[in-house]
């Protein structure tokens, strides 16, 4: 089933060149303040980690020394196949003066990591490589119901061209279900209008099972989550769900009615784990390093 097919059992050419060295896989958080970037992180992972997250570095850039960018190292095990997990919290952005100074150190963060790798592939052979680059950004819609704001607009812009932006629309829970749909609807027409480039599962079209999963993940983005605390809340007698809770019942994180935090968790970690990281190299890295070649030649 759609469900089993993780990384480590996909048979093709592209999977061997990923197994020979094992795989890291970078995930980063991108959007404003207060949204819930970094509960969503723990709630992704609290079930799924081997190790605890743990190794925490802080990584800051010249002149923006105050933006600080926390990358949290792990590691996941899926059928023994052993995956190095990057997780890059970014400070959120959008209550500055002058935002730019709060976004700039995030796109600035996935160029050093495509500019180091350069620098590594020029060097003769010593050892492992250093790879931070980011495979996916998750980007943080604020709940509005309205739409898409400029500052939105110009981040997303600039994460797309450079990774595999995936929107995220934050608390759910905040947001009725037609409002939902509405609201879906109106940012997906932005995106388009705006030329914004986002990350889309490939259909393939010699597999029915996993063309249909393309599918229904393609028709959800961007994909609302909701993010919950680190206990989980009981239903019935010893049955408990990850979840929020109201006067008014659980806003639950792995209900499909209630948000999209499965579809999601299925595309990072297992069906399109494989694919954010290949594209990242064939699509977004080389054009960055033909942008840099090109630039030097001149
Ligand atoms: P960050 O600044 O984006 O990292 O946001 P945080 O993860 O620190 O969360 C900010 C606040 O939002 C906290 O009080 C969280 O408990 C709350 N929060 C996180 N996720 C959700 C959610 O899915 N729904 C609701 N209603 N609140 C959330
Ligand atoms: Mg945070």
């Amino acid at each position: 089933t759609v469900d089993q097919v993780g990384i480590a059992n996909l048979p093709n050419q592209r999977f061997k060149i990923v197994s020979k060295e094992g795989a890291t896989f970078t995930l980063m958080v991108a959007g404003e303040s207060g949204l819930g970037k970094s509960t969503f992180v723990n709630t992704l992972f609290q079930s799924t980690l081997k190790t605890p997250v743990d190794n925490k570095a802080r990584y800051k850039r010249g002149i923006h020394a105050t933006v600080e960018i926390e990358v949290t190292r792990a590691e996941l095990e899926e059928r023994n196949f052993k995956i190095r997990l990057n997780i890059i919290d970014t400070p959120g952005f959008g209550d500055n003066v002058n935002n730019k100074d709060s976004w700039q150190p995030i796109v600035d963060f996935i160029d050093d990591q495509h500019d180091s790798m350069m620098k590594q592939e020029q060097q003769p052979a010593r050892g492992d490589k250093k790879d931070l680059r980011v495979h996916a950004c998750l980007y943080f819609i604020r709940p509005t119901g309205h739409s898409l704001k400029p500052l939105d607009i110009e981040v997303m812009k600039k994460l797309g061209t450079r990774c595999n932006l995936i929107p995220i629309i934050a608390k759910a829970d905040t947001l009725a279900q037609k409002e939902m749909n509405e609201f879906k609807s109106r940012i997906r027409q932005v995106i388009e209008a705006q030329d914004i480039r986002i990350y889309t599962p490939p259909i393939e079209l010699d597999d029915q099972a996993s063309s249909d999963h393309a599918k229904s993940l393609i028709e959800s983005m961007p994909f609302s989550v909701i993010g919950s605390g680190e206990d989980e809340i009981e239903v019935a007698p010893g049955q408990f769900v990850k979840g929020r809770q109201y006067p008014w019942g659980i806003a639950e994180v792995e209900n499909e009615d209630h948000c999209d935090f499965k579809k999601l968790r299925s595309l990072l970690l297992r069906t399109n784990m494989l694919d954010l990281i290949l594209s990242t190299q064939e699509l977004h890295y080389e054009s960055y390093r033909t942008l840099k070649l090109e630039s030097a030649e001149t």
